[in-house]
This record gives C-alpha cells, sequence and structure tokens, in this order.
C-alpha cells in the first residue's frame, strides 16, 4: 500500500537519510504490513496500484477518515482492523523513525535561522520535504487502526497523534508550494530593514525596538511604525492569500473544516466536546474591567504628555505611542504613566550596565533559579551550541527568541540576539522554562514530548519571570538597592508589571480570534486590513495613527501571522501562568500578598512543577493542571488577585478624574489630521475653509436657481410677443427682432442650467469627500465600551 516509489517500508522511511553513518540503521526493526482479512483492510492492498498516482492516496485516506462515525464503526463490525499488538509494534518502528527524521529538520532549520543564506534554506526545505514524507507514510498507515476499540489509552493516544498528519497531508506539488511560501514569509519579516532618507537602514531587533521603546517624538516614532510595516506587511499580502488557501486546504485533508479548526484541535480533550472559543470569551470579559482600567488610566497619562490635539480622553489610544511596534506591551512608556512619580522605580537595565552583565551571566542567572527549585541544570551541549548574542561576523540571522528541543535527549538550544536589559533577562528566565520543559519529558516517548498543550510550554517560562521579577528576587540578586517603604511603591511595582501582562491581554486574544476569521472565511481577502483595525479597535481600543488602506498588511508585520504560529497560546498562558504562580507560590509556604511571592529555593514548589512538566502531552491537560493547581478549568482569578491592589487603586484615581472607560469616539486625533488639507477645486485648503467654500457654492446655485425662473418668465413671454407680432425688443441692450431676442434668450437659459447642474454636482462631491470615514470605523463597533 501506499509506498513511497514501491520500496519496503523501511526503505521508504529511511530513505533520504541512510547516507548518515550515525544512524544504525540495522537495528531499525522491520515494518512489514500484516495480511488483514477483509472490508477497508483488503481493500488498503488494492492502494499500491491507486497509489502509482500517489498524491490521490492521503486524499483518499482522509476522505474515509472525514466519513461520518457510524459508518465507520460500520466497517469496523465487518472487518477487523489490525490489532492491537500491531499498533504496539508500529508505534515503536515510528518511534525510532521519527526521532531521526525530526533530528535532522531541527538541525537544517537551525543553520538557517542563524545563517540565512539560499544553501542552507535549499537544504532546510529538503529535511523538510523529508519530514512531511514520513509523516505522510506513517500517518496514512496509523489511520489503518480503529484506534476506538483499543483498550490501550495511551495506544489510542498515540495513534491519534499519527494520525494526525498536518502540512504532510497535501499534494507533493502544493506542499513544496506551501514550504516555500512559510519560509519567504519568516525570511521577508526577519530580514526587513528601514532606512533613512540619508542614513543607515534600521533593523528591528535592537534598532527599532528601541527606537520603539524610548522616542517620545511623535514624527520618528510615527516613521518607525510606518516604515516596519512597510517593509514586512506589505510585501506580504498577495503571499499571504495564497497561504490561507493551502493551510486550510491541508486541514481539509487532516479533516478539519480550516486551519483555525486545526489549530484550536490541540486544546481538545477525547471525548469531551469543545468549546474553547466560548471558554475563551468568559475569560476575556472577565479580564475586561481591568485592562479598560488600565486604558482609561494610561490614555489619560498620555493625554498630559502629549497633549488633546493627539489623544482623545473618550477615544482609543494611537498605536505608535505605546512603546512597542505592536502596542502589545507598555512597559516601555512606564515613565509616563508612573502612578508616584516621586517615588520612580530604579533603572535595572542601568544597573545591569553599571554591574557590567553579560548575555552569558543572564542565561547562568536563569539556569541558577530552576536548579534552585531542584530542577535539572542544562546539559554542555546547551553553551557550546546556542546562539546567546547576534553574530557579529555578518550572518543575517533570525533574531525572534526561541527554544529548541533537537529530539535525542540531549540537545537543547537557545537562540536569542541578547541585549543587556532586564526585558531581556526576564525573556531569558521564559526561554528557560521552554528547555526545562524539554528536559523534564526527555525519556518520553517522542510523541508525548510537547507541554500539555501549547500554553502551558508557554507558562511555565513565564511563571518564572513572575517571581523573577519580583521585587523580592531582584533585590536578592542585586539589581535593586533599596526596600519597598509603602504602598505607593507597591502600587508603581504593579504598574510596572500590568503594563507588561494586563495591556497584552487584548492583543494576546485578538490575533487569532481574527486569523480563525480568516481562515473560516469570515474575513474576506479583499478587507484584511480593514478588520485588522477593527479587532484591533474592538479589543484593544488602539487605532492606528495614519490612514490604512487594503494596499497595507498590517497583520503581517507581526512575527507570529507571518511565520504562521499559533497565536492563542499566549493569551491562555496568561492566565494559566497566575494560576500556576498561585499553586507554587502556596506550595512554598509563601504569606502575604501574591505579588510579593517568589519561589526561589523552595524545593517543594519545583517538585510540584516538575510533577507536571514529566508528563508531556501524555495526560489530558485538565488532569495535569488539576494535579498543579487542584482545578481543572482555565480561571482568571488568580490574575484578578495578583493585581486587586493595583485594581482598587486605578479604580478611584479613574473615578476621580471622571474617565470614560472604553472608547465611545472612537476616531484617533492623529498629528496627519491636525493639518490635514482637503482638495477643494483643485485648491488644498484646510477643513474649515473648504466648509466656506461650500456654503459660497450653495449660495451660488440658489442665485442661479433664480436667474434661470427669471429667463424662463422672460423667455415665455418674448414667444408670446413674436407670435402677437411685436416689431422688435431689446435683448442685452441691443434692439432685435423678438424672435432673435428668445433664441439668445433660450442660450442663456441652456447656459445656466448647465452652470447649475456643476455645482451641484460640485457640491455633491464635496460633501461625500469631507464626510467620508476610514474604513477600520465600522458602524458596530462604535458603540463598544
Ligand atoms: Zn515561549
Amino acid at each position: 500500500m501506499c509506498q513511497i516509489s514501491g520500496e519496503s517500508p523501511k526503505a521508504a522511511v529511511t530513505k533520504g537519510y541512510s547516507h548518515q553513518a550515525q544512524v544504525p540503521m540495522d537495528t531499525l526493526p522491520e515494518w512489514t504490513v500484516p495480511s488483514t482479512p477483509c472490508g477497508w483492510a483488503r481493500l488498503t492492498k488494492l492502494l499500491p496500484v491507486l497509489c502509482s498516482l500517489r498524491a490521490l492516496c492521503p486524499v483518499l485516506m482522509a476522505r474515509w477518515w472525514q466519513m461520518p462515525s457510524y459508518r465507520r464503526e460500520k466497517d469496523a463490525e465487518k472487518c477487523l482492523f489490525y490489532r492491537e499488538s500491531i499498533a504496539v509494534e508500529f508505534l515503536k518502528f515510528y518511534e525510532k523513525t521519527a526521532q531521526m527524521v525530526w533530528n535532522e529538520f531541527r538541525e537544517a532549520s537551525w543553520n538557517y535561522v542563524t545563517n540565512i543564506t539560499q544553501k542552507n534554506q535549499e537544504e532546510m526545505l529538503h529535511k523538510d520535504i523529508e519530514r512531511s514524507q514520513h509523516t505522510l507514510y506513517f500517518g496514512t498507515r496509523a489511520r489503518l487502526f480503529n484506534a476506538t476499540a483499543f483498550q490501550n489509552p495511551i495506544i489510542r493516544h498515540m495513534l491519534r497523534k499519527v494520525q494526525h498528519m498536518g502540512k504532510a497531508a497535501l499534494p507533493a506539488k502544493e506542499l513544496r508550494e506551501y514550504n516555500k511560501i512559510l519560509t519567504y514569509m519568516e525570511t521577508m519579516y526577519s530580514m526587513a530593514e528601514v532606512c533613512m532618507q540619508e542614513g543607515p537602514c534600521l533593523y528591528l531587533k535592537p534598532d527599532l525596538e528601541e527606537l520603539m521603546a524610548t522616542s517620545r517624538d511623535q514624527k520618528e516614532l510615527l516613521w518607525a511604525w510606518q516604515g516596519w510595516r512597510d517593509a514586512t506587511g506589505r510585501p506580504l499580502r498577495t503571499t499571504f492569500e495564497r497561504y490561507v488557501q493551502l493551510s486550510n486546504k491541508a486541514a481539509r485533508l487532516n479533516g478539519y473544516r480550516d486551519m483555525g479548526a486545526l489549530w484550536r484541535m490541540e486544546y481538545d480533550v477525547e471525548n469531551e466536546a469543545s468549546d474553547l472559543e466560548h471558554s475563551l470569551e468568559q475569560l476575556f470579559t472577565e479580564l475586561q474591567p481591568l485592562y479598560l482600567n488600565l486604558h482609561a488610566y494610561v490614555r489619560r497619562a498620555l493625554h498630559r504628555h502629549y497633549g488633546p490635539q493627539t489623544i482623545n480622553l473618550r477615544g482609543p489610544i494611537p498605536a505608535h505611542l505605546l512603546g512597542s511596534m505592536w502596542a502589545q506591551s507598555w512597559v516601555n512608556i512606564l515613565d509616563l504613566v508612573l502612578p508616584y512619580p516621586k517615588k520612580p522605580l530604579e533603572d535595572v537595565t542601568k544597573i545591569m550596565r553599571d554591574q557590567h552583565w553579560k548575555p552569558q551571566k543572564m542565561f547562568e542567572e536563569a539556569e541558577n533559579f530552576y536548579t534552585s527549585l531542584g530542577m535539572l541544570p542544562l546539559p554542555t551541549e546547551f553553551w557550546i551550541k546556542s546562539m546567546l548574542e547576534k553574530p557579529v561576523d555578518g550572518r543575517e540571522v533570525v533574531c525572534h527568541a526561541s527554544a529548541w528541543d533537537f529530539y535525542n535527549g540531549h540537545d537543547f538550544r537557545i537562540k536569542k540576539c541578547t541585549e543587556v536589559t532586564i526585558e531581556d533577562l526576564l525573556s531569558i528566565f521564559h526561554q528557560m522554562g521552554h528547555i526545562q520543559y524539554f528536559l523534564q519529558y526527555q525519556n518520553l516517548s517522542v510523541m508525548f514530548r510537547a507541554g500539555a498543550n501549547p500554553a502551558f510550554e508557554e507558562a511555565v517560562g513565564s511563571v518564572a519571570t513572575l517571581s523573577a521579577s519580583s521585587h523580592n528576587h531582584l533585590l536578592n540578586i542585586g539589581l535593586l538597592s533599596f526596600q519597598y517603604q509603602d504602598s505607593e511603591d507597591e502600587v508603581n511595582f504593579l504598574m510596572g508589571i500590568a503594563l507588561e501582562k494586563v495591556a497584552f491581554i487584548p492583543f494576546s486574544y485578538l490575533v487569532d480570534m481574527y486569523r480563525w476569521r480568516v481562515f473560516d472565511g469570515t474575513i474576506h481577502k479583499h478587507i484584511y486590513n480593514q478588520e485588522w483595525w477593527s479587532f484591533r479597535l474592538k479589543y484593544q481600543g488602539v487605532c492606528p495613527p495614519m490612514s490604512r488602506s487594503e494596499d497595507d498588511f498590517d497583520p503581517g508585520s507581526k512575527y507570529h501571522i507571518s511565520a504562521s504560529i499559533p497565536y492563542i497560546r499566549y493569551f491562555i498562558s496568561l492566565v494559566l501562568q497566575f494560576q500556576f504562580h498561585e499553586a507554587l507560590c502556596k506550595a512554598s509556604n509563601h504569606v502575604g500578598p501574591l505579588h510579593q511571592c517568589n519561589i526561589y529555593n523552595s524545593k517543594k514548589a519545583g517538585k510540584l512543577l516538575e510533577e507536571a512538566l514529566k508528563v508531556g502531552s501524555s495526560q489530558p491537560w485538565p488532569e495535569v493542571l488539576k494535579r498543579l493547581t487542584g482545578e481543572s478549568q482555565l480561571s482568571a482569578k488568580a490574575l484578578l488577585t495578583y493585581f486587586r491592589p493595583l485594581m482598587n487603586w486605578l479604580v478611584t484615581e479613574n473615578v476621580r478624574h471622571g474617565e470614560i472607560l472604553g472608547w465611545p469616539e472612537f476616531s484617533c486625533n492623529f498629528e496627519e489630521r491636525e493639518k490635514e488639507t482637503v482638495s477643494f477645486l483643485g485648491l488644498e485648503l484646510d477643513a474649515e475653509q473648504a466648509k466656506i467654500g461650500q456654503w459660497v457654492l450653495l449660495v451660488l446655485s440658489l442665485v442661479m436657481v433664480l436667474t434661470i425662473l427669471m429667463l424662463g418668465h422672460r423667455v415665455y413671454k418674448l414667444c408670446n410677443r413674436t407670435t402677437a407680432g411685436d416689431s422688435g425688443v431689446y435683448f442685452l441692450g441691443m434692439l432685435m427682432e423678438p424672435h432673435q431676442a428668445a433664441q439668445g434668450q433660450w442660450i442663456l437659459l441652456g447656459l445656466c442650467l448647465i452652470l447649475f447642474v456643476c455645482i451641484i454636482g460640485l457640491i455633491i462631491k464635496n460633501f461625500t469627500q469631507h464626510s467620508k470615514k476610514p474604513p477600520w470605523m465600522i458602524a458596530e463597533l462604535w458603540s463598544h465600551p
């Protein structure tokens, strides 16, 4: 059946990497397809014939898999599928080969992202195809087992994982195209730069990010904001449309309606109806009051700094003023919004630089945190093979920080263009969380070497940053020099954390809400950008600082969108990390407010966390969550508890100022609009002058109407005189025959009518031009709180 080019399964699977000496080929078990008695399984014996048309095979298998379950069950009754004992052998064979194939793909990807060259790209694409062939080979076979009838839940679970083929289900030609598109989009993003008119070109990291973080000059911020979108999103627009088509095709071949549904599947639990969207919406609603209070408070502070021309106290915030390229974290504008400016927080970055911290030390500090909990130290290979800093040898690299598992139990790496800042230190704590997860589940089957769900993977590192960024911890490692005195210090501290975490709530929620709608077709390709800003306005209360059009593609200027990485994990992780934090703090016998807890050195907390990480994705995530926190559902309670002192302060402050929560006036007072000119009869006038011009036109048209009436009356009279045989009348001061005068009057009347129509036309044109709204301002969103 469906063998690749008719070889034996082993040959087919190992094809492409057998040249490598270190692969112990002769130790691979032989997986031969056992003969089966009837029905579908028998039919599959005919598949080699069908599969001479190789592309047909996955399609057929997927079709069958999409059949209603009662038909499959009927088939199962008539026919014995492969037995459970055969499944065990099959999975063993999969395990051995998958490790090798995945490892090789990881190596090739690493080589590419740490040295972007054509050759490395080709090698990576080649390895990706091999990996897909492997996935396809085993996926199609795994679908021949009726896993639901098996006794052992682990075997059932494993088979389900292998049956899921992802993009490998695509026909070969389209798979190659899809891989190329994915690489192109990520590379375009990673190599983008914004050039000054006369001067150097700036990369995102560290130049543009630094500029967005530190500049308070609106023009400069706008330049970087616009430049980044012109360099990244805009060129990806048409590619993205094709990406959506192919993604959906791959999803359908796996039995899902569209790619969004396939992404959501990662949060499904066996035998339970998933209502992910509904539960996320509930969480978002619970968190919204906290966000709206922070939004209103920050808007007031920006209003103080930039003035009423830029910030409308009843409107959204222009997206370029929040200290980040995507307005997703606002921590960089802490200096503008600090609740008690007379008690400024110490500048930890400056302290780090004064103490001559190096990237290496930052990583050691993070490792030290995890080992203090009794967790695993990093293997030596980590320090040799990781990329901890941006190379200075001229190599182009993908700077976006990431942690890598090479699936061989000893090779784990981090790629990061580290700068000596407190943000990067905390980001290293986060990446180390991924590595700790890899280390903890390294002995599991390769199929279970993943987080309980993707959000768990993100939450582990983030829970460490909650302790690491606590005042207590920074004081202990010498990055702060004095103790907190009172509640004002506390509120200042919590504001710093909220600008990072609370500000991120709607952004992390909306990115996939948007993409799910793109994948399911609700958002048509002609309105990609308009809808992006609708989501940004609706959930985040930010608006673009300049007009946008459908030539732009602003979602593409976010890494996770151009690199096709699901994003909802960050929203869920935001909630989860506080649930984890509360549980670990309890285990470490912490007393006092949650935001003061630091689990450093607590072996009990470490043990609890370790127990959850060890099981990887082998158990349903609600069970893992229950073991760790005592509750099996996502809950926003811990997050709200953590920020309660700040929330109380914000509410008092906002009431005192009579703040309007939300953005009932949805338009942005961006700079461009202040000096916005209007084209009026070919003249560039400001809006007020244009308005006066319209009134002049209107009066003129009235005068014209009166003139026409007068002329009409005179023509009528002249016509009467002509018929009465009158001898001569005056027309424009000249004596002439009545019929001649009548002709002249007709001409005048015609001219007046033409002028009248022209003036009415101009009035209509100017009226529609001036009242036109930018496309993102959709009526239904105006009333949002
Ligand atoms: Zn992460």
